[in-house]
């Protein structure tokens, strides 16, 4: 479906979602039970059937949902988990988001836009703890386009640590663009373009967005289209849980991704939850109009990964060690550690303050005490970039994801990764933790269709070659 600023369509049929609501209140014990077993045959959900799980207010059925979801979880992904740091490159903005610290009418927070210079110096600290993924994020300013951010782009790429560390793969986190814009950050070589749509509900997203460029909801809803058209594979979406009613907004963003795949053949490559926290200069950010409870939180992630079980689902550090710990579980397959979120915040040794982040974090944890955590739980860490380098993108990603190869290639390069982790960034205690783990997972992939590849590609990682993947 292409953007025709002469017409642009509304695809979230508002009142069709309000029905599916309707029609899924107070679900009698049977049909929830139904949609459960539907799940674990992992072809995904209908809006119908998801409407059902959110309306389930059974405390015992919650529970079988969350059974349901830890299944489909493990014997799609196992237990590894990507891991990524975010990095601000500028809080600069010309939005008035009213729930965001960067809001233009903020004048208290430190603007600051690092200069190329600045984004070496922030990636090589980050390198040097290990990181191997970025999400780079941005406010919407018009002093920068897409050049400037493809500049910006090439400058993390060709940052290398002297512990030879380097990032491989960049998200992006930014304003829509037009297709050459896309077109332009696609040939950065640039991972996933993500944006969130915030609220799918009109006259929040009215509300809510108050001047600039932002205020444009439909501009903002075909963002993924147009990054499609403009060479860009693998998009993530999302919604800002908290802003508006959450049954809405999820079966939005369940009918956002039918449609992108149904316009494309392509759906979106990861989904995103992020929920409202506290902000510098956002009265509704302490105060957000939807009450999302943890509770509510896990259902959400649950309900998702039953829905799209193939799609990643990203958890950032806004959520506390102990509920990101539960959401690993229940779904969420990437997740941010050791984040700092503001423009050269990795560089600062005076962190964490105030008047310069975006929002507040629950998980204030450096990465390798979120290795030695997941270490510890069963959970392999993974910094794998192999999927994009190879190809295997888009439809073709989605193609071998459905067909149950994520363990046979994602397993050994998490693992392959995790050793580079321990031999080159570990402290000692997540070493330990971390070869018990590798052990116990060498074990098992020595059965396995590419346990010979996989057993000699280690061996050559143990004798100090990087960055080698199925
Ligand atoms: N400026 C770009 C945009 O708005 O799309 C990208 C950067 S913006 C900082 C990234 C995301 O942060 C937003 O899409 C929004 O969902 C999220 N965000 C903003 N304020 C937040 C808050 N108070 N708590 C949690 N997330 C927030
Ligand atoms: Fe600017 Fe994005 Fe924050 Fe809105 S959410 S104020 S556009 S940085």
């Amino acid at each position: 479906m292409k953007y025709d600023p002469e017409n642009p369509t509304d695809f979230i049929d508002a009142e069709k979602i309000w029905n599916h609501i309707e029609a899924a209140s107070n679900p009698a014990p049977g049909r929830v039970r139904e949609v459960l077993a539907k799940a674990l045959e992992m072809k995904g959900l209908n809006l119908e059937e998801a409407a059902v799980l959110l309306a389930c207010e059974d405390a015992g059925l919650d529970e079988e949902l969350f059974t349901t979801a830890k299944k489909v979880k493990e014997s799609i992904y196992g237990n590894r988990m990507v891991l990524f740091a975010p990095l601000y490159i500028t809080n600069e903005c010309k939005n008035c988001c009213t729930y965001c610290g960067f809001n233009a009418t903020n004048k208290d927070l430190t603007r600051r836009t690092l200069t190329m210079d600045e984004i070496k110096d922030e990636v090589t600290v980050l390198e040097d703890l290990g990181h191997k993924r970025l999400l780079m994020v941005y406010g919407e300013h018009p002093r920068f386009g897409a050049e400037w951010m493809k500049e910006t782009v090439e400058a993390v790429y060709a940052t290398q640590s002297e512990k030879s560390g380097e990032i491989r793969r960049v998200n992006i986190n930014c304003a829509p663009l037009d297709v050459e814009g896309f077109r332009t950050l696609a040939s950065a070589g640039i991972g996933t373009y993500q944006c969130f749509q915030e609220t799918y509900h009109r006259e929040t997203y009215e509300k809510v967005h108050v001047k600039g460029k932002k205020t444009d909801f439909l501009w903002r809803l075909h963002a993924m289209h147009r990054a499609q058209e403009g060479g860009i594979d693998d998009v993530g979406m999302g919604a800002l849980f908290g802003l508006f009613d959450h049954r809405f907004e999820l079966l939005a963003l369940l009918a956002h991704a039918q449609q992108l795949e149904e316009d494309t053949g392509v759906g979106p490559h990861t989904l995103s939850f992020p929920r409202i926290e506290p902000a510098l200069g956002s009265e509704m950010s302490n105060n957000p109009p939807d009450i999302i409870t943890d509770h509510r939180f896990k259902k959400i992630v649950a309900i998702t990964r039953l829905a799209v079980p193939y799609t990643g689902l990203i958890m950032s550090t806004r959520e506390n060690a102990e509920l990101r710990r539960e959401l690993m579980e229940l779904g969420v397959s990437q997740m941010s550690a050791g984040s700092r979120t503001y423009p050269g915040a990795y560089s600062d040794p005076e962190f964490d303050r105030p008047d310069v982040q975006q929002f507040c974090l629950g998980d204030n944890r450096t990465l390798d005490e979120v290795i030695l955590e997941m270490a510890e739980n069963g959970f392999t860490p993974s910094w794998c970039t192999a999927c994009y380098r190879k190809g295997r993108t888009g439809d073709h990603f989605m193609g071998l994801a459905k067909k149950g190869f994520i363990q046979e290639y994602c397993i050994p390069n998490a693992l392959l990764t995790l050793r580079e982790y321990l031999n080159d960034y570990a402290s000692p205690e997540t070493k330990k933790a971390g070869e018990a783990l590798l052990a116990k997972n060498e074990e098992m992939m020595a059965g396995r269709k590419r346990g010979k590849e996989f057993s000699e590609l280690l061996k050559r990682v143990t004798a100090g070659e990087r960055d080698l993947y199925i």
